[in-house]
């Protein structure tokens, strides 16, 4: 006898595959697999690759270009949803923090910070907690909950465009032009899915964001470092905070492993390094630890030669932090001698610090959650 599967709930039908998200080639795959000519399937998978990341359309019937009839037929297969946005806050200053429900149990942030002057930048997350622990970072306090594949890192920019309603992707005067991998995660541990999430943002039929514009900021994975600047061909930042090995070593722990000159070593490698194509030395602000004009002299000497620029960063608090941002004056005579070597130093205004949205303060709310279970199961 025949079970008829649409009466009987015990059996369920197949889930649909998610597109939105995928590669081109992924896509073209998921096509073959359903059932499209094989002479048919680049010219589909083009279309939809277009309509999914230059229109960003969520629905079938939008795509006027594919026959009403193969629309349904891929609508019963394939799903183009987007994750869910578990929590929106907006900060008075503009700052927008996402927190996204990605899968059951796996949330992640990412900050919108609106254009100053002519940027606006998308923070994006590579991973789910992470496995360093610098002492600083808000997000080093969280265990590592597992990386987030290419396609959970491009549906970050997904979930901002449809907010900041910046469909289609082709259309000028976009508020989001660049993308910093500074949210939560160590992107070079997890290099291959963030490639693969850049080919798909940068695709100029797509998001098409230049690849200058996206900057992958490392707390120093030394092995990944050139390969991840030919892989990707994007900008680099490296979480560098001490000029030092033994103060670097104290705030992060994977200084021990990567040393400094390890590091700078690979910061001379990196591929298309030129006046133009700079490294930028971010560099966070700690009273009393790494703040001296003495801090300063070392972190000249050490930049010696190397096209670079210093973000100085105001140390952002987080609940239960054991440093404290150094004053103002400090910051701007720091920032004077740099300038003075003759490296711009811009000091970072901190943005969405009223809502946890400001560097090294993101950690997902899951995690949040866990920590006030446990709370509760203390107190039990
Ligand atoms: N893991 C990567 C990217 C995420 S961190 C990295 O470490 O580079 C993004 C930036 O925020 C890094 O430069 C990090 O050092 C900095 N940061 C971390 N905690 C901070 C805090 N509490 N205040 C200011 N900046 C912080
Ligand atoms: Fe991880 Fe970067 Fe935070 Fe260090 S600063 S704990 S590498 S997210």
């Amino acid at each position: 006898m025949e079970l008829d599967i649409t009466t009987n709930p015990n059996i369920k039908p197949p889930a649909k595959i998610q597109l939105a998200g995928l590669t081109r080639a992924e896509i073209a795959g998921a096509l073959t697999d359903f059932g499209i000519e094989p002479k048919q399937v680049r010219m589909r998978a083009g279309q939809i690759f277009r309509w999914v990341y230059n229109y960003g359309v969520t629905d079938w019937s939008s795509m006027t270009n594919i026959a009403k009839g193969l629309r349904a037929e891929l609508s019963g297969a394939f799903e183009l949803n987007r994750p869910e946005i578990v929590e929106r806050q907006i900060s008075v200053d503009g700052t927008r923090k996402y927190l996204i429900r990605m899968a059951p149990g796996i949330e992640v942030e990412s900050v919108f910070i609106p254009a100053v002057s002519k940027t606006g930048a998308l923070c994006v997350s590579s991973q789910v907690g992470c496995t360093l622990t610098c002492k600083f970072c808000h997000t080093g306090s969280q265990r590592l909950v597992r990386n987030l594949s290419a396609a959970e890192i491009a549906l970050q920019v997904m979930v901002a465009k449809d907010d900041l309603e910046e469909w289609p992707s082709s259309e000028g005067g976009r508020k989001l032009t660049n993308i910093v991998f500074m949210g939560m995660g160590e992107p070079l541990y997890n290099t291959d899915n963030v490639a693969q999430a850049l080919d798909i943002i940068c695709d100029p039929e797509g998001l098409s964001f230049g690849r200058r514009r996206i900057t992958l900021s490392t707390s120093g994975v030394v092995p990944e470092i050139v390969s991840a600047g030919e892989r990707t061909k994007a900008m680099l930042a490296i979480s560098l905070h001490a000029a030092n090995d033994q103060l670097r070593t104290q705030i992060m722990p994977i200084n021990k492993k990567y040393p400094l000159a390890e590091l700078m070593a690979a910061c001379r490698a990196y591929p298309g390094l030129s006046n133009a194509k700079r490294i930028t030395f971010e560099y966070v602000m700690l009273k009393g630890v790494n703040d001296s004009p003495r801090h300063a002299v070392e972190l000249i000497n050490l930049l010696k030669g190397i096209p670079a620029k210093v973000n100085l960063i105001p140390f952002n608090p987080w609940p239960g932090s054991e440093y404290e941002c150094s004053s103002w004056e400090t910051i701007e005579r720091f920032a004077d001698k740099i300038n003075a070597a003759g490296y711009a130093s811009p000091i970072r205004t901190p943005r969405g610090r009223d809502i946890l949205a400001a560097c090294g303060q993101l950690k997902s709310e899951s995690e949040k959650m866990r920590a006030s279970e446990r709370r509760t199961l203390k107190e039990k």
